[in-house]
């Protein structure tokens, strides 16, 4: 395994930012145990901080913004590498980085909110969990991965453990951005940010190449197409059912020839989007429900069978509750991957219809995007895209998908 900052592309600040901030915090580790500790617990380390280089920026509580696909989960993950490996740097071969890496160290806790939003309690449980002594001698590191999906009551009970910090405890959260819908102003206040920026598509070809070992010109090819999201390219490179289902979505501009057909479009797209969500959850679905069901035993006629049978039914009316809240926020993250590419398409119409000496995000529809602007002009083409812009931007404030979806077809279609 390489170093653990390897792979975070085109992130070069970010990068000399978070190695500094290791050092930090390992020579902070270095001061506790060289000084003699006579309650043996981790009560001097609290004077420690922030440590002996201050301008190293180590601290408790960070934030990673950047747009999708960037890589703010793997900077974090890195980050917690670098936090529990034993020589300080994030080598990517001690135990501590390749535990953390490989998302089994003990003292590294991932938050994935599966569905809409990460709840109170999910976030007292962990709060209480990270407030102990780390088992490996070094950090307990929290990583929430949607920190913009906390609610207000699990971000009050996370500030409070930012603002009051067990010695030893480092929230890594991941944000799109610092703005106060994404995370509260208290909590952005007590956190030190690390910006991350749209990686270009050379830099994430590289990584698909030399990572992946995919082949150079398809690596380019995804990589534009996937606009500079690293797991989307990769997903393009490698899995044909995601192309195919790119192939549909690009096909939408030209099947768009009436009000019927763009009604069947936005139909079409929906289903899409629904079916590509249910493929991706039905596994895990499957397999929670027969580990609930073996964990409550079936059929039980004793004593206290009818009690256990009532409790039952709420731990799978909880589990179905879950399972819903996650199916919805699949498609709907599947049916925004189908709209940022369909942004992408009629971005370069504007660009064809501008001239604009700007590399197109489509290279394989460039065609049918020159088309698009003959016919519609840059207005045109302008205010189809803002068409697409809009209908992300109704579904995130949850309007129906299909309403929204519609109300974009007919937009594109009559222009
Ligand atoms: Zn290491």
């Amino acid at each position: 395994m390489s170093e653990v900052f390897a792979d975070l592309v085109g992130q070069d600040e970010a990068v000399d930012t978070l190695r500094r901030a290791a050092a930090a915090a390992a020579a902070v580790l270095r001061a506790a145990g060289a000084r003699p500790d006579p309650t043996g617990g981790t009560g001097p380390d609290g004077d420690t901080r922030p440590g002996p280089d201050p301008g190293a920026g180590m601290t408790h509580a960070w934030i990673f913004t950047g747009p999708p696909g960037s890589g703010r989960s793997e900077a974090a993950r890195a980050f917690a590498a670098a936090l529990q490996c034993v020589h300080g740097t994030g080598c990517g071969t001690c135990a501590g980085c390749h535990t953390t890496m490989a998302g089994t160290h003990a003292d590294v806790r991932l938050v994935v909110p599966e569905g809409l939003s990460i709840g109170v309690n999910e976030m007292r449980a962990l709060v209480l969990r990270a407030a102990s002594t780390p088992s490996g001698g070094r950090w307990q590191v929290v990583i929430i991965s949607d920190a913009d999906r906390l609610t207000e009551a699990a971000g009050n009970a996370l500030l409070k453990a930012i603002e009051e910090p067990p010695p030893r405890t480092v929230f890594l959260l991941c944000a799109p951005s610092t703005h106060p819908d994404d995370i509260s102003v208290t909590i952005r206040s007590r956190c030190r940010v690390v910006p991350l920026r749209q990686p270009p598509p050379g830099a994430v070809a590289e990584v698909l190449v030399r990572r992946d070992g995919i082949a150079p010109d398809v690596a380019e090819w995804a990589a534009s197409a996937a606009q500079g999201h690293v797991g989307r390219a990769r997903r393009l490179a490698g899995d044909a059912e995601a192309r195919a289902r790119r192939d549909a979505v690009l096909a939408v501009p030209r099947r768009l020839t009436g009000v019927g057909a763009a009604f069947d479009a936005a139909s079409a797209l929906i289903e899409a989007a629904e079916a590509e969500a249910a493929a991706a959850v039905a596994e895990t679905d499957a397999a929670e429900k027969a580990a609930l069901q073996t964990a409550l035993g079936a059929g039980g006629t004793g004593r206290g069978a009818a009690g256990a049978m009532r409790g039952a039914a709420g731990q799978i009316k909880d589990l179905e509750k879950r399972q819903k809240s996650r199916a919805t926020r699949a498609q709907r993250d599947a049916l925004d991957r189908a709209l940022v590419d369909l942004a992408g398409f009629y971005r370069d119409a504007l660009v064809a219809a501008l001239r604009a000496p700007v590399a197109p995000v489509h290279t394989d529809t460039v065609a049918m995007a020159r088309a698009g602007a003959e016919k519609w002009d840059a207005e045109g083409a302008l205010r189809r895209l803002e068409a697409v812009l809009e209908c992300r931007v109704a579904i995130e404030a949850n309007v129906k998908p299909k309403i929204a979806v519609e109300a974009m077809m007919l937009a594109l279609w009559k222009g």
